[in-house]
């Protein structure tokens, strides 16, 4: 064994020494290449080396401080290495303050892998001896080795302690569902790990939350191209941004259904991420993705919950046949509760236009709020479609005060018989899931307001006499027996249309019926609600006033008998028994009926087309 044989096998033991120690003691990668030194120092007395780190195609010094560091691009050595063997050191590396003293350079590079570094020294008459023989490559190869098992060690120990960081930072966001500490954490993290670079937040459909922490909403149109690159592909991406004097890295913030976002982290232009670096911001964003879908999930489905709770408690109400009115006033009250809109109304469409209900607040029976009734009316004119409207004022030309509208309309039978509005003056003040939840709503208390709307026809078509539209007998009764337990006095008056047979030979009996509903329309308009006009059955009709004396009731009944001959054509006249009571002498139900044509009977029989009063001594009819 020649004098390099053994310097070599020397090396080799000391080389072991050192992998061995390396793996015991957890060293860093710049206290290993200090420990390497020592090995060349002592074999070569070389006392002058430094070793620069291959990271992310550029070669970087070991122990400057990074984020300050210029690294020097791969590419410029590639040549110089087309040996694999110790080289000369090139004249840029020469040319700088640090490395003018170096004099060769060896590549740390196994096989196909990407290099690990370069050894950059000073060489020593010892190195120069014994780099003429054959040992040289053996070295290389040797040291290369060295520093690609030991690298490697390293940043296994490196991606453990990233993981374990990670592990207990996804940890906490499985445990919590608060938005704000995982995002919190987020930056916290970063700002753990790298001190010295700036973070930001970029996030989209935020706006709806309140929140202490500092977010910057995306927006597609100002957001710069490699932040829109790295949110629309869910990649991570970085930039050179040469107008904010930095180098960008932006990690989509991913979860399973959707991005939410952007991690911005900004470092100096002359700052090289390595690509553990990429990995653990890479894996921190997607870990706080993840955990910011199941916070949102949670949330929603709380609020999905809450909501259904919210059209439950309502259609159950709905259904629990509250007259129409009563429901109105309730869903208003409903909506009020869910979506604080500054006014609302209810309105159906009847054969006179719109009625705008009760349950509507005072805008919309004034002329400033007709522009809303009015678009919206039109609105549904063409589609049943409900509608949305974030800025009321971009779509009209004239002054607005109300801003936010929602409409929806009432459905039954596939037809619009009315629709909701709530009014806003802030613009973009609802927000989309209002709108849908306000749909639900409407639409699943419009069974019930359709069934009450029906059910009203229907008592109506019971009440009411369908010839002359005046109540029927039956609706009478029920009013006057409650009447005569309820009130102070009333009055009935029993109509019968004079010489009504000749009307009928005359003109027929359609004809007959006009004038029928001639005399109803011509009741209703003078009693008004102040009573009830019926049809008694026949030619016979009836009015029946609650709360009113004698005298005023005879004279009431006078107006109607002088009224009617004006108001038939063929012109009629009728006779009208009356009868008024009040408490200090109730009477009974028959009696008021049996009275009251005991009254007309006597009407008839001094001449007809007149009222006449009850009075006792009349001789009741059988
Ligand atoms: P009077 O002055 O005594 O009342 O004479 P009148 O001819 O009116 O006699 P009465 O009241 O007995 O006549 C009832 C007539 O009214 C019989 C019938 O032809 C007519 N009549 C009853 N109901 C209707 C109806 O619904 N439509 C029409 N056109 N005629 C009716
Ligand atoms: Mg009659
Ligand atoms: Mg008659």
């Amino acid at each position: 064994m020649n004098e390099h044989q053994q310097m070599i096998t020397n090396i080799k033991s000391d080389i072991l020494s050192l992998y061995v120690n390396s793996m015991d003691k957890c060293m860093m990668l710049d206290q290993y290449f200090e420990v390497l030194l020592a090995i060349l120092h002592r074999h070569f007395n070389i006392h002058q080396c430094c070793v620069l780190v291959y990271e992310a195609e550029m070669l970087k010094p070991l122990t400057v401080d990074t984020a300050k560091n210029t690294g020097i691009p791969w590419v410029l050595f590639d040549t110089y290495f087309a040996s694999g063997k110790v080289t000369e050191i090139p004249y840029f590396l020469h040319e700088q303050e640090h490395y003018s003293e170096m004099t060769h350079m060896m590549l740390l590079k196994v096989d196909k892998k990407p290099p690990y570094g370069i050894l950059l020294f000073k060489a020593t008459e010892q190195w120069k001896s014994f780099s003429s023989n054959e040992f040289t490559e053996d070295l290389v190869s040797v040291f290369a080795s060295l520093a690609g098992a030991t690298k490697e060690l390293i940043d296994i120990r490196l991606k453990e302690n990233q993981y374990r960081k990670l592990y207990n930072m996804t940890d906490l966001f499985h445990s919590t569902m608060d938005i704000d500490k995982i995002l919190q954490n987020v930056l916290v993290t970063i700002k753990d790990n790298f001190p010295d670079l700036g973070v930001e937040l970029i996030l989209s459909n935020d706006q709806d939350r309140q929140t202490t922490i500092h977010i910057k909403p995306f927006d597609y149109l100002s957001e710069r191209p490699s932040t829109i690159e790295a949110f629309v592909s869910g990649d991570v991406t970085t930039e050179l941004a040469t107008d904010l004097a930095c180098r960008l890295l932006n990690a989509p913030i991913k979860g399973r259904q959707a991005i939410y976002g952007i991690l911005q982290v900004s470092a100096p232009t002359t700052y090289i991420f390595s690509s553990a670096q990429k990995d653990f911001i890479r894996m921190l964003a997607q870990a706080s993705g993840n955990a910011l879908e199941n916070a949102k999930l949670y949330h929603q489905s709380h609020r999905l919950i809450s909501d259904l709770q919210l059209i439950n408690e309502t259609s159950h109400r709905l259904n629990m046949k509250l007259d129409i009115q009563e429901m109105l006033l309730f869903l208003q009250k409903q909506l009020m509760k869910s979506f604080q809109p500054m006014e609302i109304c209810f309105l159906f469409k009847d054969e006179n236009g719109l009625e705008i209900t009760e349950a509507s607040t005072a805008l919309f029976s004034v002329p400033q709020g007709k522009v809303y009734i009015d678009y919206v009316q039109n609105h549904f004119e063409n589609t049943q479609d409900p509608l949305f409207i974030a800025d009321f004022s971009r779509l009209i030309a004239e002054d607005v005060i109300y801003k936010s509208i929602m409409a929806i309309p009432l459905i039954m039978e596939e037809r619009i018989t009315g629709f909701s509005i709530v009014l806003h003056r802030e613009p973009y003040f609802f927000s989309f899931d209002s709108f849908k939840l306000m749909q639900s709503l409407i639409h699943h208390s419009s069974l019930a307001i359709s069934n009450s709307i029906l059910r009203n026809q229907l008592q109506d078509m019971v009440d009411r006499d369908h010839l002359t539209k005046l109540f029927a007998r039956s609706y009478l009764d029920t009013f006057v027996e409650k009447s005569l337990l309820q009130d102070d006095s009333g009055m009935f008056m029993l109509i019968d249309i004079d010489n009504f047979k000749c009307v009928n030979d005359t003109y027929g009996h359609q004809v007959g019926d006009e004038v029928l509903v001639q005399i109803g329309a011509q009741l209703k308009k003078m009693i008004g609600t102040r009573g009830i006009c019926a049809r008694w059955g026949g030619e016979e009709l009836s009015v029946y006033v609650p709360n009113i004396l004698q005298h005023e009731a005879l004279q009431m009944a006078q107006q109607i008998v002088g009224a009617i001959p004006q108001s038939t054509n063929p012109k009629v006249t009728i006779s009208a028994g009356l009868i008024t009571w009040n408490k200090s002498a109730r009477l009974d139900f028959q009696s008021v009926f049996l009275y009251a044509d005991t009254a007309l009977y006597n009407a008839k029989h001094n001449g007809k087309n007149q009222v006449c009063m009850f009075d006792e001594k009349m001789q009741l009819q059988p």
